[in-house]
């Protein structure tokens, strides 16, 4: 039977955290983070994340902004309010919402964030720099995933950690942190053969594929830590991973629920880059 890791829970104490240390410095030096936000489009779940972005951000004490473009922008457009953001030294983060419309060119968006406000961590040079160790700032998703291991005191190091989906947020990332860690790191995908051969092996278990309820119970050997980085919606409008939970549970040593495990980390790992991209930039 599973520990639950408590996604919810940990995210609150990381942006209680994060307030205290704002207000410190707020009150030190009259100055505060900014994030500034870019989203494309009225896609419901993008429109939902970025309010959730905007809500933390307030609460934690930082200022915020956000550009609202309708999904016929020109590239152009969006390059224009990125390169005010990056000119602007109130603006501590970047973030523009993804998926961006099929006539943007996403990499040549990100790569036009300015490298020390890349805050979402997707910027070429910041992957670089993930792949061979400087201290960047981490894309969120796999940061979140990191401290849920920190927190609940699981080890990595020896293990071997089997990352499902190779996606440039979370799949790769996630791989190249637990490499970091000295986990020994296996990352499947689609293509894989005799996947469940390869999961049965893990100790550690990163399932980010969005595919409800993909994985399940003899894919995972007893004991295992699994993550459900999944977030599916039912027909019935009900959130779910991409692990088949309930048979899971009885097997795995820890379960990230969905909702209320990886979900709640990513942002609170977005407003602990936001701090971090602010001090370098005002105290570095
Ligand atoms: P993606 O959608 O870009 O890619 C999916 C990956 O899954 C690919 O690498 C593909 O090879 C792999 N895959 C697909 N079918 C597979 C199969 N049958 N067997 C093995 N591998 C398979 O991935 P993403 O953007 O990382 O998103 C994955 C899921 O994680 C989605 O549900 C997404 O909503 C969710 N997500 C959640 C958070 C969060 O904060 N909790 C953040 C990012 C993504």
């Amino acid at each position: 039977m599973s520990k639950v890791i408590d996604g919810k829970h940990v995210s609150t104490i990381i942006r209680e955290r994060i307030k205290k240390e704002t207000a410190d410095i707020l009150a030190n030096t009259g100055k505060k983070p900014m994030l500034a936000v870019i989203i494309v489009g009225e896609d419901p779940a993008s429109l939902s994340y970025v309010r959730s972005k905007k809500k933390f951000a307030a609460e934690v004490g930082f200022d915020s902004e956000t550009i609202q473009l309708p999904d016929t922008a020109t590239e152009a457009d969006i390059l224009a309010h990125i390169d005010t953001f990056n000119q602007n030294p109130a603006v501590s983060g970047i973030l523009v919402q993804l998926p961006l419309p099929k006539h943007i060119d996403e990499q040549k968006v990100i790569s036009t964030i300015a490298v020390e406000k890349d805050v979402d961590g997707f910027h070429p040079e910041q992957v670089g720099g993930l792949s061979i160790g400087l201290n960047t700032l981490e894309p969120c998703t796999p940061a979140g995933i990191i401290e849920l291991l920190h927190h609940y005191d699981i080890p990595v190091s020896g293990k071997h950690a089997v990352v499902i989906g190779r996606s440039n947020i979370v799949g790769k990332p996630i791989a190249s942190l637990l490499l970091r860690l000295n986990a020994t790191v296996t990352i499947t995908h689609s293509r894989t053969a005799h996947l469940a051969d390869i999961t049965r092996q893990a100790d550690i278990l990163i399932v980010a594929i969005g595919k409800p309820h993909f994985l399940t119970a003899d894919m995972v050997k007893t004991g295992a830590v699994v993550i459900d980085v999944g977030i599916n919606r039912t027909e019935g409008g009900k959130l779910v991973g991409d692990v088949d939970d309930e048979g899971v549970f009885e097997k795995a040593a820890y379960l990230t629920p969905v909702p209320g495990g990886v979900g709640p980390m990513t942002i609170a790992m977005l407003l602990a880059n936001t701090l971090k991209a602010f001090k370098r930039q005002s105290f570095a």
